[in-house]
């Protein structure tokens, strides 16, 4: 099977524009970017979702993903951010291997908030969709 993109970057196979490296996280520059620092961050273990890969590499992921943002925040010195990953394709995800967009934000740079990636609450209540959890987790939520 074809390797993936984002594997090729961790082997030093395709160059890509690195930000940040820790021995199980890599970050770089988007290519395409929506923000300016538009910023990757993936697990050098290769995943395609979250739920493929251990705890510990999660932890370690989400550590770094405040580490890469204080350097964006040290070089670039937005007025905040949006951080994020598209899962599975309908979460819009494309490229098949874990990765946490890191948005820088700027004042008055015309973008909305994650309330404006979908608007589509469906037709059960709050209080109804609560009920499945409930039937699923009761001991844990009394
Ligand atoms: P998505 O899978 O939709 O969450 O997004 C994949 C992201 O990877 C997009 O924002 C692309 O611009 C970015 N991307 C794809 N190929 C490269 C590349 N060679 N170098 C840097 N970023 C890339
Ligand atoms: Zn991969």
């Amino acid at each position: 099977m074809a390797v993936c993109i984002f594997c090729k970057f961790v082997r030093n196979e395709v160059s890509c524009h690195k930000i940040f490296e820790s021995d199980n996280t890599l970050a770089f520059l988007d290519i395409n970017p929506y923000a300016k620092g538009h910023t990757i961050i993936i697990p050098k273990i290769h995943g395609e979702i979250i739920f493929d890969l251990p705890e510990e590499q999660i932890k370690e992921l989400m550590v770094d993903v405040r580490k890469v943002m204080q350097r964006i925040q040290e070089v670039l010195n937005p007025d905040g951010f949006n951080v994020g990953w598209n899962h599975n394709t309908a979460g819009g995800q494309v490229v098949p291997h874990l990765h946490i967009h890191i948005f820088p934000r700027y004042n008055r740079d015309g973008g909305g908030s994650m309330h404006s990636i979908v608007n589509n609450s469906g037709k059960m209540s709050v209080d109804e969709v609560m009920s499945l959890f409930r039937q699923n987790f009761s001991a844990a939520l009394d």
